[in-house]
């Protein structure tokens, strides 16, 4: 699936811990081909328009704004705690390294709005369920989730699909 994107994404060992194979897509952003390839697999991947994508801290930024642009809708910022300047909400979530909190203006979307969570890698999920509890807190839908790459062995397609989240990667 995908195999010429994949073979733009670096694997890097033990980072950031010992034992660790890292899944680095700085490469296949650096590949004009691979960049806009992705957005558009991504794109065609997304069957209703939604009212906003939302892009997660820091590489869900960059897909997810070229994403929105792809599909004509607007993009939410869904930060690391304490870096957004207005009124925010907050979810803390378990990383696959670690623990952490995300952010989002608590006017970001209005009730009722279709929201795209993205991001460039699924591994356990707790991002991104993090992320879809953050857009339903604010009142809106999570239209589904996509992701450059998905990690199945850790269990976060399972975890986001149990939350009727609808999740598609480009590749595994
Ligand atoms: P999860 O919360 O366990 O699904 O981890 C996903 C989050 O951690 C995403 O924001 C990813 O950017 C990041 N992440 C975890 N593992 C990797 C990796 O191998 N490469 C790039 N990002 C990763």
């Amino acid at each position: 699936m995908n195999d010429d994107l994949k073979a733009l994404v670096r694997t890097i060992p033990d980072h950031p811990r010992p034992g660790i194979l890292f899944r680095d897509v700085t490469t296949l952003l650096l590949d004009p081909w691979g960049l806009r390839q992705s957005v558009e697999r991504m794109a065609a991947s997304v069957p209703t328009r939604p009212d906003l994508v939302a892009g997660i801290e820091a590489r869900g930024f960059t897909l997810g704004a070229a994403l929105a642009v792809a599909l004509g809708c607007g993009l939410l910022l869904i930060r690391k705690d304490g870096k957004l300047p207005g009124e925010t909400i907050a979810e803390d979530y378990a990383l696959e390294y670690g623990t952490d909190r995300l952010a989002m203006h608590v006017d970001a979307c209005a009730p009722g709005a279709r929201v795209l969570v993205v991001d460039d890698l699924l591994a356990t999920g707790g991002t991104a369920l993090a992320a879809a509890r953050l857009v339903r807190r604010a009142g809106a839908a999570v239209g589904g989730a996509r992701f450059l790459i998905d990690l199945p062995d850790l269990g976060g397609g399972d975890r986001l699909r149990a939350e009727g989240i609808a999740v598609e990667a480009l590749m595994t």
